[in-house]
Protein backbone atom coordinates (compact mmCIF):
# COMPACT_ATOMS: atom_id res chain seq x y z
CA UNK A 1 0.00 0.00 0.00
CA UNK A 2 2.78 2.00 1.35
CA UNK A 3 4.58 1.71 -2.49
CA UNK A 4 1.45 2.22 -4.18
CA UNK A 5 0.77 5.33 -2.47
CA UNK A 6 4.60 6.36 -3.08
CA UNK A 7 3.81 5.46 -6.74
CA UNK A 8 0.90 7.60 -7.16
CA UNK A 9 2.70 10.67 -5.67
CA UNK A 10 5.77 9.94 -8.27
CA UNK A 11 3.05 9.84 -10.96
CA UNK A 12 1.64 13.25 -9.43
CA UNK A 13 4.93 14.43 -10.05
CA UNK A 14 5.75 14.14 -13.17
CA UNK A 15 2.35 15.86 -13.62
CA UNK A 16 4.94 18.75 -12.85
CA UNK A 17 6.87 21.19 -15.00
CA UNK A 18 10.39 21.92 -14.85
CA UNK A 19 9.95 25.74 -15.47
CA UNK A 20 11.64 28.56 -13.96
CA UNK A 21 10.08 30.14 -11.05
CA UNK A 22 6.49 32.05 -12.11
CA UNK A 23 4.15 34.16 -10.04
CA UNK A 24 1.24 32.59 -10.93
CA UNK A 25 -1.02 29.05 -11.75
CA UNK A 26 1.01 28.42 -14.52
CA UNK A 27 -0.18 28.54 -18.29
CA UNK A 28 -1.71 24.95 -17.72
CA UNK A 29 -3.70 26.50 -14.41
CA UNK A 30 -5.08 29.34 -16.30
CA UNK A 31 -6.06 27.20 -20.07
CA UNK A 32 -7.69 24.35 -18.11
CA UNK A 33 -9.66 26.77 -15.81
CA UNK A 34 -10.94 28.67 -19.83
CA UNK A 35 -11.41 25.09 -20.94
CA UNK A 36 -13.63 24.39 -18.83
CA UNK A 37 -15.38 27.96 -18.45
CA UNK A 38 -15.76 27.02 -22.68
CA UNK A 39 -17.35 24.03 -21.61
CA UNK A 40 -20.05 25.81 -19.37
CA UNK A 41 -20.67 28.88 -20.91
CA UNK A 42 -24.02 29.89 -23.01
CA UNK A 43 -23.46 29.42 -26.99
CA UNK A 44 -24.21 32.75 -27.03
CA UNK A 45 -21.65 34.09 -24.73
CA UNK A 46 -18.89 32.33 -26.67
CA UNK A 47 -19.83 34.30 -29.41
CA UNK A 48 -19.40 37.42 -27.63
CA UNK A 49 -16.44 36.57 -26.00
CA UNK A 50 -15.48 35.80 -29.54
CA UNK A 51 -16.69 39.27 -31.11
CA UNK A 52 -14.86 40.90 -27.91
CA UNK A 53 -10.92 38.85 -28.62
CA UNK A 54 -11.54 39.60 -32.05
CA UNK A 55 -10.68 43.44 -31.34
CA UNK A 56 -7.81 42.82 -29.55
CA UNK A 57 -4.60 43.20 -31.26
CA UNK A 58 -3.11 39.63 -30.71
CA UNK A 59 -6.29 38.01 -31.91
CA UNK A 60 -4.50 37.39 -35.63
CA UNK A 61 -1.53 35.77 -33.76
CA UNK A 62 -3.40 33.96 -31.01
CA UNK A 63 -5.86 31.87 -33.95
CA UNK A 64 -3.36 31.48 -36.66
CA UNK A 65 -3.06 27.81 -35.85
CA UNK A 66 -6.52 27.22 -34.64
CA UNK A 67 -8.28 24.50 -36.93
CA UNK A 68 -11.32 25.81 -38.33
CA UNK A 69 -14.32 26.67 -36.54
CA UNK A 70 -12.24 27.22 -33.42
CA UNK A 71 -10.50 30.55 -33.82
CA UNK A 72 -12.69 31.88 -30.79
CA UNK A 73 -12.13 29.43 -28.75
CA UNK A 74 -8.31 29.35 -29.20
CA UNK A 75 -8.36 33.48 -28.60
CA UNK A 76 -10.03 32.43 -25.50
CA UNK A 77 -7.72 29.87 -24.51
CA UNK A 78 -4.55 32.21 -25.31
CA UNK A 79 -6.12 35.13 -23.59
CA UNK A 80 -6.49 33.42 -20.42
CA UNK A 81 -2.64 33.12 -20.08
CA UNK A 82 -1.75 36.88 -22.09
CA UNK A 83 -0.96 38.36 -18.47
CA UNK A 84 1.46 36.45 -17.97
CA UNK A 85 2.86 36.20 -21.41
CA UNK A 86 3.79 40.09 -21.49
CA UNK A 87 5.82 39.75 -18.37
CA UNK A 88 8.40 38.17 -21.14
CA UNK A 89 7.44 40.84 -23.78
CA UNK A 90 9.61 43.59 -24.27
CA UNK A 91 6.65 45.89 -25.76
CA UNK A 92 5.75 46.10 -22.31
CA UNK A 93 7.06 47.88 -19.43
CA UNK A 94 7.11 46.87 -16.23
CA UNK A 95 5.33 49.16 -13.51
CA UNK A 96 7.27 52.40 -12.66
CA UNK A 97 9.88 51.76 -15.26
CA UNK A 98 9.66 54.14 -18.11
CA UNK A 99 6.90 53.09 -20.62
CA UNK A 100 7.48 51.66 -23.82
CA UNK A 101 5.79 53.22 -27.14
CA UNK A 102 1.69 52.91 -27.13
CA UNK A 103 0.78 50.33 -29.71
CA UNK A 104 -2.47 50.37 -31.44
CA UNK A 105 -4.99 48.96 -30.00
CA UNK A 106 -3.97 48.69 -26.35
CA UNK A 107 -5.37 50.61 -23.69
CA UNK A 108 -1.53 50.62 -21.63
CA UNK A 109 1.41 48.86 -22.54
CA UNK A 110 2.04 48.23 -18.37
CA UNK A 111 2.57 44.45 -17.04
CA UNK A 112 0.58 45.16 -14.21
CA UNK A 113 2.28 42.66 -11.92
CA UNK A 114 0.68 43.61 -8.84
CA UNK A 115 -2.49 42.74 -10.16
CA UNK A 116 -1.71 39.33 -10.22
CA UNK A 117 -2.43 38.75 -6.05
CA UNK A 118 -3.66 40.23 -2.92
CA UNK A 119 -1.38 39.47 -0.25
CA UNK A 120 -3.06 38.95 3.24
CA UNK A 121 -2.04 37.99 6.86
CA UNK A 122 -2.02 33.91 6.94
CA UNK A 123 -3.40 34.20 10.89
CA UNK A 124 -5.54 36.70 11.09
CA UNK A 125 -6.51 37.59 7.24
CA UNK A 126 -5.46 41.01 7.90
CA UNK A 127 -4.51 43.01 4.45
CA UNK A 128 -0.80 43.24 3.88
CA UNK A 129 -0.81 46.28 1.28
CA UNK A 130 1.08 43.97 -1.65
CA UNK A 131 -0.54 43.00 -4.25
CA UNK A 132 -4.44 44.80 -6.64
CA UNK A 133 -6.02 41.85 -7.40
CA UNK A 134 -8.72 42.11 -4.90
CA UNK A 135 -9.21 45.94 -6.18
CA UNK A 136 -8.97 45.05 -10.24
CA UNK A 137 -11.22 42.10 -10.19
CA UNK A 138 -14.34 44.34 -9.10
CA UNK A 139 -13.06 47.14 -12.21
CA UNK A 140 -12.45 44.72 -14.37
CA UNK A 141 -16.20 43.37 -14.13
CA UNK A 142 -17.76 46.83 -14.02
CA UNK A 143 -15.32 47.82 -17.12
CA UNK A 144 -17.46 44.82 -19.02
CA UNK A 145 -20.75 45.97 -17.46
CA UNK A 146 -20.32 49.91 -18.72
CA UNK A 147 -21.93 50.71 -21.97
CA UNK A 148 -19.60 53.80 -22.62
CA UNK A 149 -16.30 51.42 -22.41
CA UNK A 150 -14.62 51.10 -25.63
CA UNK A 151 -14.53 48.04 -27.41
CA UNK A 152 -10.91 47.70 -27.01
CA UNK A 153 -11.11 48.25 -23.27
CA UNK A 154 -13.44 45.16 -22.82
CA UNK A 155 -11.46 43.13 -24.75
CA UNK A 156 -8.57 43.78 -22.54
CA UNK A 157 -11.08 43.72 -19.22
CA UNK A 158 -12.24 40.47 -20.67
CA UNK A 159 -8.81 38.59 -20.90
CA UNK A 160 -7.45 40.33 -17.96
CA UNK A 161 -10.62 38.89 -15.95
CA UNK A 162 -10.31 35.37 -17.83
CA UNK A 163 -6.53 35.12 -15.74
CA UNK A 164 -7.44 36.95 -12.78
CA UNK A 165 -10.01 34.91 -11.73
CA UNK A 166 -7.64 31.92 -12.06
CA UNK A 167 -5.07 33.53 -9.84
CA UNK A 168 -7.92 34.57 -7.38
CA UNK A 169 -8.12 30.25 -6.99
CA UNK A 170 -4.34 30.29 -6.14
CA UNK A 171 -3.67 29.94 -2.36
CA UNK A 172 -0.47 31.92 -2.60
CA UNK A 173 -2.10 34.35 -4.50
CA UNK A 174 -3.71 35.89 -1.50
CA UNK A 175 -1.82 34.74 1.51
CA UNK A 176 1.63 35.37 2.73
CA UNK A 177 2.97 33.78 6.06
CA UNK A 178 4.55 36.52 8.71
CA UNK A 179 7.08 35.51 11.22
CA UNK A 180 7.52 36.55 14.76
CA UNK A 181 9.95 39.45 13.42
CA UNK A 182 7.04 40.69 11.10
CA UNK A 183 8.81 39.37 7.75
CA UNK A 184 6.45 38.03 5.00
CA UNK A 185 7.23 34.97 2.69
CA UNK A 186 5.75 36.78 0.05
CA UNK A 187 2.90 34.11 -0.96
CA UNK A 188 4.98 31.68 -0.59
CA UNK A 189 7.82 33.06 -2.60
CA UNK A 190 10.55 33.07 0.02
CA UNK A 191 9.54 29.44 1.67
CA UNK A 192 11.68 27.27 0.16
CA UNK A 193 10.51 23.43 0.79
CA UNK A 194 12.29 19.98 -0.49
CA UNK A 195 10.61 18.39 -2.72
CA UNK A 196 11.75 14.33 -2.49
CA UNK A 197 9.20 12.95 -4.49
CA UNK A 198 9.75 15.40 -7.47
CA UNK A 199 11.82 13.12 -10.22
CA UNK A 200 13.93 16.19 -10.76
CA UNK A 201 13.93 19.26 -8.40
CA UNK A 202 14.81 18.73 -4.88
CA UNK A 203 13.79 22.07 -3.71
CA UNK A 204 11.27 24.92 -4.81
CA UNK A 205 9.72 27.69 -3.37
CA UNK A 206 6.50 26.74 -1.59
CA UNK A 207 4.66 29.30 -4.34
CA UNK A 208 6.32 27.53 -7.04
CA UNK A 209 5.30 23.75 -5.91
CA UNK A 210 1.92 25.36 -5.89
CA UNK A 211 2.05 27.01 -9.29
CA UNK A 212 2.72 23.61 -11.56
CA UNK A 213 0.76 21.79 -9.34
CA UNK A 214 -1.96 22.06 -12.63
CA UNK A 215 0.47 20.48 -14.91
CA UNK A 216 2.90 21.16 -17.30
CA UNK A 217 2.91 24.51 -19.20
CA UNK A 218 3.00 23.75 -22.12
CA UNK A 219 -0.32 21.19 -21.79
CA UNK A 220 -2.43 22.15 -25.15
CA UNK A 221 -4.98 20.59 -27.53
CA UNK A 222 -6.13 16.76 -26.95
CA UNK A 223 -4.22 16.67 -23.82
CA UNK A 224 -5.69 19.73 -22.60
CA UNK A 225 -9.09 18.42 -23.71
CA UNK A 226 -8.80 15.49 -21.70
CA UNK A 227 -7.33 17.02 -18.52
CA UNK A 228 -10.38 19.34 -18.56
CA UNK A 229 -12.73 16.39 -18.95
CA UNK A 230 -10.67 14.50 -16.01
CA UNK A 231 -10.66 17.08 -13.74
CA UNK A 232 -14.43 17.46 -14.48
CA UNK A 233 -15.52 13.99 -13.84
CA UNK A 234 -12.45 13.75 -10.53
CA UNK A 235 -13.33 17.23 -9.07
CA UNK A 236 -17.37 18.06 -9.49
CA UNK A 237 -16.67 21.03 -6.95
CA UNK A 238 -20.01 22.96 -7.83
CA UNK A 239 -20.39 26.64 -6.84
CA UNK A 240 -22.06 27.52 -3.62
CA UNK A 241 -25.53 27.76 -3.91
CA UNK A 242 -26.61 31.42 -3.84
CA UNK A 243 -23.18 32.42 -4.16
CA UNK A 244 -23.29 35.63 -6.62
CA UNK A 245 -21.85 36.10 -9.75
CA UNK A 246 -19.00 38.66 -9.20
CA UNK A 247 -17.99 37.61 -5.50
CA UNK A 248 -14.86 38.18 -5.85
CA UNK A 249 -14.10 39.00 -2.28
CA UNK A 250 -15.37 35.57 -1.64
CA UNK A 251 -13.27 33.48 -3.87
CA UNK A 252 -10.46 35.66 -2.14
CA UNK A 253 -11.96 34.44 1.54
CA UNK A 254 -11.80 30.95 0.03
CA UNK A 255 -8.67 30.39 -1.36
CA UNK A 256 -7.34 32.33 2.41
CA UNK A 257 -8.87 29.71 4.00
CA UNK A 258 -7.24 27.18 1.78
CA UNK A 259 -3.97 28.43 2.94
CA UNK A 260 -4.69 28.17 6.16
CA UNK A 261 -6.09 24.60 5.70
CA UNK A 262 -3.61 23.03 3.06
CA UNK A 263 -0.86 25.26 1.66
CA UNK A 264 0.67 26.40 4.61
CA UNK A 265 -0.65 23.22 6.90
CA UNK A 266 2.41 21.17 8.67
CA UNK A 267 4.99 23.28 7.06
CA UNK A 268 6.81 24.14 9.51
CA UNK A 269 10.44 25.29 9.97
CA UNK A 270 12.92 26.35 7.31
CA UNK A 271 12.72 23.97 4.14
CA UNK A 272 10.25 21.43 5.72
CA UNK A 273 9.43 18.41 3.26
CA UNK A 274 6.11 17.74 1.24
CA UNK A 275 5.46 14.23 1.98
CA UNK A 276 3.09 11.92 -0.57
CA UNK A 277 0.01 13.28 1.94
CA UNK A 278 0.96 17.05 1.64
CA UNK A 279 1.10 16.40 -1.82
CA UNK A 280 -2.51 14.40 -2.06
CA UNK A 281 -4.11 17.32 0.04
CA UNK A 282 -2.90 20.33 -2.18
CA UNK A 283 -3.47 18.18 -5.54
CA UNK A 284 -7.23 18.01 -4.61
CA UNK A 285 -7.00 21.40 -3.55
CA UNK A 286 -5.96 22.85 -6.69
CA UNK A 287 -8.18 20.47 -8.87
CA UNK A 288 -11.11 21.50 -7.33
CA UNK A 289 -9.72 25.56 -7.43
CA UNK A 290 -9.23 25.13 -11.26
CA UNK A 291 -12.64 23.48 -11.41
CA UNK A 292 -14.69 26.20 -9.56
CA UNK A 293 -12.57 28.96 -11.09
CA UNK A 294 -13.72 27.90 -14.45
CA UNK A 295 -17.46 27.49 -13.28
CA UNK A 296 -17.43 30.69 -11.57
CA UNK A 297 -15.74 32.27 -15.05
CA UNK A 298 -18.71 30.98 -17.28
CA UNK A 299 -21.65 32.14 -14.53
CA UNK A 300 -20.03 35.41 -14.60
CA UNK A 301 -19.69 35.99 -18.80
CA UNK A 302 -23.07 34.33 -18.95
CA UNK A 303 -24.20 37.60 -16.83
CA UNK A 304 -22.49 39.67 -18.59
CA UNK A 305 -22.98 38.39 -22.09
CA UNK A 306 -26.23 40.31 -22.90
CA UNK A 307 -24.22 43.73 -21.88
CA UNK A 308 -21.35 42.62 -23.86
CA UNK A 309 -23.46 42.20 -27.30
CA UNK A 310 -25.68 45.67 -27.02
CA UNK A 311 -22.97 47.77 -25.75
CA UNK A 312 -20.35 47.09 -28.17
CA UNK A 313 -23.05 48.15 -31.25
CA UNK A 314 -23.75 51.44 -29.34
CA UNK A 315 -20.01 52.34 -28.07
CA UNK A 316 -18.85 50.96 -31.94
CA UNK A 317 -22.06 54.21 -33.36
CA UNK A 318 -21.13 56.68 -30.50
CA UNK A 319 -17.82 56.73 -30.90
CA UNK A 320 -16.86 56.77 -33.88
ZN1 LIG B 1 -1.25 35.70 -12.89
Amino acid sequence: MAARRRRAGLLCFLLFAASAPADAWNAAGHRLSAAIAWREMAPATRAAAGRLLADHPEYTRWTARAPAGDADYAAFLAAATWPDDIKRDRRFHDDGDAPTATLPGFPDMARHRRWHYADHRLDDGTRLGGGELDRRLPQLIETLRDPRASAGERAYALLWLLHLVGDAHQPLHVASRVDAAGNDDAGGNRLWVETPLHPRRPAMTLHAYWDDLPGPPWLRGERLEAAATMLLDAAPADVPAGEAVDDAAGWIAESLELARSVAYADLAGEAPAIDARYHDRALAAAKTQIVRAGRRLARLLDALSPATDVSRETVSRETR
